[in-house]
């Protein structure tokens, strides 16, 4: 656990058991009721599915949805506070139907509502958010069927809030609404002064895409008196950036919002919402700090800096406690989604031999890097430089037409062979090396992963994003190899360049052995918050197959597959990029046909030729193993 930071990023769902297998505890209210790993993957190869594989499981994101509600709920009740906590789901974070269902059905009982930012995701808010005492909160920017869309929303008795983000969209709301005779109820989303930090900073400030500044929003306030609509403000919205590691920043944040929102108030603006957006982190290093990638708070710290704070500036501007609304999506759905996928192979430096033996009239270069095998006398230092010199000067000489092939090849396999003797060397006499880190790097293997970083962990890509990597199995055995991961795709970038290594991020990887005739099983954590949804075909590689994992509520520790979600098979993806996979398929048979009609193939043969192509184009994208 240690080794690989379970237990810091694993937020109680995840630790390994004795059997060197991850284990999930997927139901926060049972911490100590958990599922295998081993036994969740057995059962998906007996399903007859293959991996790469999404695994979501569903108890996880109502813990999630509980954990977040309950904690707004109970710190609302401790420090007295007169509004409610009524949160919404972002489902840009997420939009997977089940996801959105599941989250809608463990929020009924809080009022749990979501929010969408465009056109469509609108489409499946109106369709999936019925109850009529929870919120949706519609954010983004917004054309006339977005708003005519919001407007049957309050025709269908919705808690529906159109933010406005420009002052235009409210020009062309107002008569919109008169036309229409519906009253909308509307929101405000402000720029804010407070800098965040992180990836996102970009979200608050005065050049931020969204929102209105203070002087546009006194304009609306007097638009909206004249247009005897004031009545209809009832939401103040800010977002100041998604995940927020440093817990002051929320602090500032929340601050301004607030006094924000009392000034409005002292003015006559009708306010019954106060909306903090999203930004609550997820420790993703399992550093507990500000890195990007972590944050230095917790859940509880979060919601009672949002509680305590409104109320401290409501208090002394002797104004009402809104009713508070937030936008988390990231830490509702983070932790409920993981991709299991498998090592197919590996690229290794020191793995290709080349018979070093002498020859005659051989280069004085293949000698001296000869020589330096063995060198027991000389400095690991001072052998790793006079290598790498040989090594330069051998590649100058070849492309002089100097060095022959086979010299290259035995220069390369000693060059190898000299940096593993000096790896191991460090180890046994103690040895201090400067370029340590650049040797282990040098040295590391490349395990070969069955997945697209683009596809399955686009942030890793994007934004240098940690996400924890862990092989789930074999746990309890002592991993002997470093490592990096590099995916399937046929790009440079395709392989993860950051990992967790006890408390420290590094630039690679202990993992295990692999064995011959053993599927060696590795999970990506932590990737349903966005990296589920955003990620591209790169490569035509497809989105992935989805397993669907619940608890038995009767039986502690079983779980069933609730559903199989097929992955984008290699006709659907060439699908949409406009190709015609039947006319493919003829095509391909045509030529077959052609070489049969020639006799250059028997005809059963140009039948079983013409079966596979089709059965490769209704087949998965990714390497079957
Ligand atoms: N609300 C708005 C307006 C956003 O732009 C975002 C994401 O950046 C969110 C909510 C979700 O934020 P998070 O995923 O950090 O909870």
């Amino acid at each position: 656990e240690e080794l690989y930071g379970v237990n810091r990023w694993g937020a109680g769902y995840f630790s390994i058991g004795d059997n060197g297998s991850i284990q999930i505890a997927p139901n926060h209210r049972l911490p100590d009721v958990t599922i295998d790993m081993k036994e969740v993957i057995d059962e998906i190869i007996a399903e007859g599915i293959q991996f790469p594989a999404v695994i979501r499981f569903h108890d996880i994101l109502r813990s999630q949805v509980e954990i977040l509600n309950e904690t707004f709920q109970n710190t609302i009740e401790d420090a007295k506070y007169d509004g409610k906590y009524v949160g919404v789901f972002p489902i840009k974070v997420n939009q997977m139907r089940e996801v959105v269902e599941e989250i809608m059905d463990a929020g009924e009982p809080y009022n749990y509502g979501l929010e969408a930012g465009s056109k469509p995701e609108l489409m499946a808010v109106m369709a999936y958010n019925e109850n009529p005492n929870a919120l949706t909160i519609l954010n983004g920017y917004k054309d006339e069927d977005y708003l005519t869309l919001a407007l049957l929303g309050r025709h269908l008795k919705r808690k529906m809030i159109i933010v406005i983000e420009k002052l235009s969209e409210l020009e062309m709301l107002i008569p919109l609404a008169k036309k229409l005779n519906v009253e909308p109820l509307i929101g405000l989303r402000s720029k804010m002064m407070v800098r965040s930090s992180g990836k996102w900073a970009g979200s608050s400030g005065d050049r931020a895409k969204f929102g209105l500044s203070i002087t546009e929003i006194l304009n609306i306030i007097e638009m909206l008196k004249q247009e005897d609509m004031l009545h209809c403000a009832k939401l103040l919205h800010f977002h100041i950036g998604s995940q927020l590691s440093d817990i002051r920043k929320v602090k500032e944040a929340v601050s301004e919002g607030a006094r924000l929102y009392a000034k409005l108030m002292q003015m006559g603006v009708p306010l019954e919402y106060l909306d903090i957006g999203g930004g609550l982190g997820i420790d993703y290093d399992g550093t507990s700090s500000t890195t990007d990638s972590s944050r230095n708070y917790s859940t509880e710290e979060y919601v009672a800096d949002v509680v305590y704070g409104v109320k401290q500036v409501c208090d002394l501007e002797e104004v009402p406690h809104p009713n508070l609304v937030s936008e988390s999506g990231r830490a509702i759905t983070a932790h409920h989604s993981c991709v299991v996928t498998n090592i197919v192979g590996e690229i290794r430096n020191t793995g290709n031999k080349f018979d070093i033996s002498p020859a005659e009239d051989e280069h004085i270069l293949v000698s001296n890097m000869r020589e330096l095998i063995n060198a027991s006398d000389l400095h690991p230092q001072e052998c790793y430089n006079d290598a790498a010199s040989f090594k330069t000067s051998a590649y100058e000489a070849f492309k002089l037409g100097i060095l022959s092939l086979p010299e290259m090849a035995k220069i390369d396999t000693m060059y190898w062979q000299i940096l593993s003797d000096i790896h191991q060397s460090l180890d046994r006499e103690g040895f201090v090396f400067q370029e340590l880190e650049e040797l282990e790097d040098m040295l590391a293997s490349q395990y070969l992963c069955n997945f697209s970083i683009f596809q399955s962990a686009a942030d890793t890509w994007a934004i240098n994003q940690v996400l924890p990597i862990v092989p789930l199995t074999r746990l309890n055995e002592k991993p002997e190899v470093r490592c990096t991961i590099v995916d399937i795709t046929c790009d440079s970038d395709g392989k993860l360049s950051k990992y967790i290594e006890g408390t420290e991020i590094s630039d690679n990887i202990p993992m295990h052995k692999l064995k011959k005739d053993e599927q060696y099983h590795v999970g990506m954590f932590l990737t349903g918050a966005y990296q589920d949804v955003m990620g591209d075909m790169h490569n035509l590689f497809g989105r992935l197959t989805e397993v669907h994992i619940y608890c038995h509520d009767d039986e502690p520790g079983d779980f069933y597959i609730e559903e199989i979600v097929p992955g984008t098979s290699a006709e659907k993806v060439l699908a949409t990029m406009q190709y015609n996979t039947e006319y493919m398929a003829q095509a391909v048979k045509k030529c077959i046909d052609k070489e049969v009609r020639k006799g250059l193939l028997a005809p059963r043969e140009g039948v079983r030729w013409t079966d596979f192509y089709e059965k490769c184009l209704a087949g998965s994208t990714y390497l079957k193993v």
